[in-house]
Formats: structure tokens, sequence, C-alpha cells
């Protein structure tokens, strides 16, 4: 038999219900913040990652899916969202937009990444970006808007941690001490982090090998060098973050995964499953850096595995509503079934979830199967009732039955 590729997962129709519960409660939280759905192509042109998530960071040195295609041309599965977003604002003149521009999406990703628990190689996220403003406001809503999403479905235990990691000029004088602290050590470093010593120090913070982060112990951080601008942003954030009652922590550890980032980063994380469920940041520098103009941006992404998982945990299994079939018309003989047919046919263009036997079931295991699909009506047709042009319907919830006129009107009438 042929398997999945390793690191996926089908959704399957018994669970899908609820990954269309989280999207619709998040995309409803994301409409009424001013989003609107932007979707762009499953592949890219590599170079766009290359330039815009940065050639020294995990995803694009370990993680790519990347091919050349017929024509020669070399493609990468996105591993991410925000750089085909700034991409397609490039692109389609979006600076001539009202702004800011705020959009969202809910795409798949695809990361060559070691597979456990809460990481997949394909896997979902639900992201935002918000193109316009360098405001702490942006910051602050976006933070709000975030939280909300934990909020509505009900997931405690999320804790909001929140740093800065300033821009190219604070970010300079960072480095160097950053580098003299690990120039000492730099030999007990694994490959990867020595090959960025040079390139981007930065990154070697960010090394998940344990004898690195044993390394990086005690190290120089970013908010000892904030530039006056980059503190006073990061000071307007957590002031109006505390007067707005959202409580957060201040880890100077988050650099982030990806290189576009300046000033405000956050993650929400899940305490009980020790992972970050959304994380993302301000990006003041991207939209220039592929090819657009100087255009300040902020934004995240959340993995959606990752947040059914911990909605599981808090919400019971019955908290979604289930669609149930309204009615089923059972049918026995002939002339029945091409009249049952024909009603269920109406009763869905109606728009009422209904349903008949398709298979060629007895009465009997046509009753079993309306019983276990939950109908809440049933209406049993025969030569009799065609004659008659009245039949039963039964509430299967209290058992009552009741005589109706054999037509949808009067069916939609005492459903
Ligand atoms: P990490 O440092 O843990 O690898 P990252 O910086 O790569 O994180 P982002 O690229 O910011 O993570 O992704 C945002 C969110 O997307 C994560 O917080 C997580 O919820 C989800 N995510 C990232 N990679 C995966 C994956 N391989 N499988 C499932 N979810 C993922
Ligand atoms: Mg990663």
């Amino acid at each position: 038999m042929i398997q999945k590729p390793k690191g996926t997962k089908d959704i399957l129709q018994t669970e899908s219900y609820k990954w269309q519960y989280i999207e619709n409660t998040v995309s409803n939280i994301l409409t009424n913040y001013g989003y609107k759905e932007i979707r762009t192509p499953v592949f890219e042109n590599t170079e766009l990652f290359q330039r815009g998530v940065g050639d020294t960071t995990d995803v694009v040195q370990k993680e790519m899916y990347t091919f050349d295609d017929k024509g020669g041309r070399s493609i990468t599965l996105r591993p991410e969202g925000t750089a085909g977003v700034v991409r397609a604002y490039i692109e389609n003149g979006m600076s001539s937009m009202p702004s800011p521009v705020k959009v969202w999406y809910n795409m798949a990703m695809y990361r060559y990444e070691n597979v456990q628990k809460g990481r997949l190689r394909e896997f979902h996220q639900i992201g935002a970006e918000v193109l316009g403003s360098s405001s702490y406001l942006v910051d602050v809503e976006t933070i709000i808007m975030a939280s909300d999403i934990f909020k509505k479905l009900n997931i405690p235990n999320i804790e909001l941690n929140i740093n800065s990691i300033g821009c190219p000029t604070c970010r300079e004088k960072y480095q160097n001490a950053l580098k003299e602290f690990i120039r000492p050590n730099l030999e007990k470093y694994c490959d990867t982090c020595k090959s960025r010593f040079e390139r981007n120090p930065m990154r070697i913070l960010d090394c998940k090998e344990k004898t690195c982060k044993e390394l990086n112990k005690g190290a120089p951080i970013i908010l000892d060098y904030l530039c006056e601008e980059c503190k006073t942003h990061f000071e307007n954030v957590k002031q109006m973050l505390t007067n707005l009652g959202i409580e957060y922590k201040i880890d100077p550890e988050i650099v982030r995964g990806l290189d576009y980032y300046t000033k405000t980063v956050f993650e929400f994380i899940s305490k009980n499953e020790g992972y970050t469920v959304l994380a993302g940041g301000r990006y003041d520098g991207l939209v220039k850096e592929l090819g657009g103009q100087d255009t300040p941006a902020l934004g995240f992404a959340m993995g959606l595995e990752r947040l059914i998982e911990t909605f599981e945990k808090y919400n019971a299994n019955n908290i979604i509503p289930v669609n149930k079939p309204q009615v089923y018309i059972a049918n026995i003989g002939d002339n029945a079934n091409v009249y049952a047919t024909k009603l269920v046919h109406e009763l869905r263009m109606a728009g009422i979830y209904a349903e008949k036997d398709i298979t060629g079931k007895s009465i009997n295991a046509q009753f079993k199967y309306a019983n276990k699909i939950g109908a809440k009506y049933v209406i049993t047709i025969g030569d009799d009732e065609l004659s008659k042009n009245e039949a039963g319907i039964k509430n299967m919830d209290n058992g009552e039955t009741k005589k109706i006129f054999l037509n949808a009107e009067d069916i939609l009438k005492n459903i």
C-alpha cells in the first residue's frame, strides 16, 4: 500500500468540521479588525525566500522543498506566507491602496523538518499582515487581535512573550558585542553556527543544538543596545499593553527564525503543550529588500495544527455544532423512489440538508441509517402514501409522528 509522505496528515471528513469551526472563528475575528483574505501561489521562485526569509536561516538553509521545474527554473514550495504576500503587495501596486493594507491568509506551508510533536512537513498557517504603518499602535492592535483568538476559542494557559530586536542601526552595535561574546568559544559551536558567525551572528541565538544553547547562556541581550527610536517604540508598545490589561512577559531570547524581523517580535506559547502556537513581529525592511518602496509592516502566523491540538485539550468534543440532516426521506418501491428523489432535490434547493437512500437499502436499513446519521425528521413514502398524497413525518427527538401533505411546501412547514 502506498502511504502518505512522512510529515503529512490527512484531515478526514470526520474531523474537518473542527478545522472549519476554528477557521471560521479566526476569520471572523480578523474580518472585524479590517483584514481581507489574500491567496498566493503554493510555489514561488526560490530567490524570493532566499532574499525574503534570509539565506542564513534554518528555513532557507535546511528546510525548503526546492526543485528545478521542466523549464529549468528553481522553484520552492512556500515555507511561510509573508514573503509571498509582500511580493504580491509590490507586484500588484498595493502601495496605492488606502493605507494600511491589512490582509490575512490560510495556507499550507512546506518545510523539510525533523518530524515530531507539533512539527510537520506540510502544515497550515493562518497569518495576518499589516503594511504601511510604522506606529506602535499596529503592534498593539495586532497583539490584541491575536489574544482575542485564544479567548474566543476558549484556550487558556497561553503566555504572551515579547521582545524587541531593534533595527539595522542598533543591531550593528549589538552584533559586534555578541561576536565578542561568542568568539572565544566559536570552535565549540556547531558548523551551522560557525558559518553564521560573520554574516548573521544573531542567528546563533536561535540554534536548537544543546551545546550551542549552553554556550549562548549569558550572551549580551539586544534590549541593552536599542537605539532611541527603537527603545521608544518598545516602551510605547509595553505601556499600551499594560494600559489595556494585556499580560505579557519580556523574553530577551526571542530572535525569531526568519531574518526579516525588526523592532517588536512576539510569541504566544501554550504552556501545557510547550510550543509556540502563534508568532510574529514587525518587518520594516522587507518590502524594500524585495524591491518595493520603503514600507513598514508587521505580521504573524499561527500553526493551525497546533491551534487545533490545544483547542481540543480544553474544549469538550461536543462543543462544536455538528451539521445533521434535517430530513431523511425513506422510500419503498420504484415510484416512491422517483418521488423521494424529486422531493429531496426540492428541499435541498430550498436550502435544507435532506437525505435519501442511494444504495438500494431495505426500508428497515434506511430507518437505521437515518438514526445513525442523526436525521431530525424521517418521512416514509410507499405506493399508499403516493396515492393519498399524504405521509407520516416522525420527529426523531421525541418519537411523535404527524400527517403531512406529500409536497415540499408542506414538508418545509413541518420541519
Ligand atoms: P521554531 O523556531 O519553533 O522552528 P519558527 O520560527 O520556524 O519556529 P514560524 O516560522 O514563525 O516558526 O511559524 C509560526 C508558527 O507556525 C509556529 O509558531 C508554529 O505554530 C507553526 N509552525 C512552524 N513550523 C511548523 C511545523 N513544521 N509544523 C507545524 N507547525 C509549524
Ligand atoms: Mg522552524
